[in-house]
């Protein structure tokens, strides 16, 4: 976490991060050693303007609740849903935000800001940042900690990637997406065309359709509730929905061989008894394989603090940063193919809340907003 920005002062600057949802904006200030100095949320406004507007008054309400100046921001990091072209600064297909067409949200809110730089990256990964320096921060000076996949369990299922202190964004932006994985060549169809994804068994609205909520709190809530008071049918789609959680994770390790993954989105908010299933399946799986075993990953394993906006403070991170990903590059499809201009738009799901449209999206954290 080099190349600190300067403020316009010349000081060693503060920077924003911003997480933009669709109903709300979560924003943090981090001073210039990265510690979390403040943070607000204010509601979204829809549309190309409205997330413009709305994001430049979380800037300067979240400086404003430090008691601090515009001044001091040397830079502003943006985590948004839809298709983030980080390089350019754009994004599109933010369904939930009201943006359909390539929108310049770096430049707008720049200008806005009167010249900040402005850094725009996908949800996901600002969230996988985020939570690697939160892990930095409650146990200083191991780097290892540069080295995890936040596994979001929201809307839909995706995951963010940062492998040895680098965001892992793919040739098509597409790492990650672990959602459309299938573990089950007989399981349910999928939005995205196939069957049995890991998605299908692990998402909020997968949970939802197996233990629909009948007393007005959230499907999952209600399920573990059913389940530890012993209803049969309760314990076994809660155990369904554990092994694939575990699947998730023991896929993310068996590719890229991370040290840590948090588990993050809406369903995580389940916090510890999450976890605790997660792990006994994890654990299960290894008694039958002493390779599984030898991996460790019940202990790999962690929940997003509950306490911290990681993704915004993970934006904030990367408002700090000089880092520019590569030129995005254009493959996988035929000439024929429509989708071949936009590879992101191939074959991937939207996970963000409100829309189950497929194949026009990227990934998100898909946050079910069930406590916000
Ligand atoms: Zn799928």
């Amino acid at each position: 976490m080099t190349n600190t920005r300067t403020s316009r002062s010349g000081a060693a600057a503060h920077t924003v991060g911003l997480d933009i949802g669709g109903t709300k904006i979560l924003g943090a200030l981090l001073d210039a050693d990265g510690g979390l100095v403040a943070v607000t949320r204010l509601p979204t406004e829809l549309g190309p303007d409205g997330v413009v507007r709305s994001a430049a008054r979380a800037v300067h309400d979240v400086v404003g609740a430090a008691g601090l100046g515009i001044d001091v921001v040397g830079g502003v990091g943006l985590g948004i849903p839809g298709i983030v072209d980080a390089r350019a600064g754009t994004v599109k297909h933010a369904v939930n935000l009201g943006v359909a067409e390539e929108l310049p949200l770096a430049e707008l809110l720049s200008e806005t800001l009167g010249g900040i730089p402005v850094v725009v990256e996908n949800d996901l990964n600002v969230a996988a940042v985020g939570a690697a320096h939160q892990l930095e921060r409650d146990k200083p000076g191991a780097a290892r900690h540069e080295d995890l996949a936040f596994l979001a369990l929201g809307t839909g299922v995706a995951s963010g990637l940062v492998m040895d202190g680098r965001l892992r964004r793919g040739v098509s932006g597409a790492a990650g997406e672990i959602g459309h994985v299938p573990i089950d060549p007989s399981g349910p169809e999928c939005s995205c065309g196939q069957r049995g994804c890991i998605e299908t068994f692990v998402s909020g609205t997968a949970l939802a359709t197996a233990w629909p909520s009948r007393h007005g709190r959230p499907s999952p809530v209600e399920l573990f509730e059913a389940a530890d008071a012993g209803d049969d049918r309760a314990v076994r789609v809660r155990k369904q929905f554990a092994d694939a959680v575990a699947a998730a994770v023991r896929l993310l390790a068996l590719t890229v061989d991370v040290r840590h993954v948090v588990l993050g989105g809406g369903v995580a908010q389940l916090g510890r008894p999450l976890l605790d299933v997660v792990r006994e399946s994890l654990r299960e799986q290894a008694q039958a394989s002493p390779f599984l075993a030898s991996l460790g990953l019940a202990g790999r394993v962690t929940l997003a603090p509950p306490d911290v906006p990681v993704a915004a403070v993970g934006a904030a991170v990367l408002g700090r940063r000089d880092e520019r990903p590569e030129e995005p590059e254009e493959f996988g499809a035929a000439p024929s193919d429509p989708s071949a201009k936009d590879p992101a738009a191939a074959g991937r799901t939207e996970a963000g809340a409100g829309r189950n449209t497929a194949l026009a999206g990227t990934k998100t954290k898909g946050a079910l907003t069930w406590r916000s």
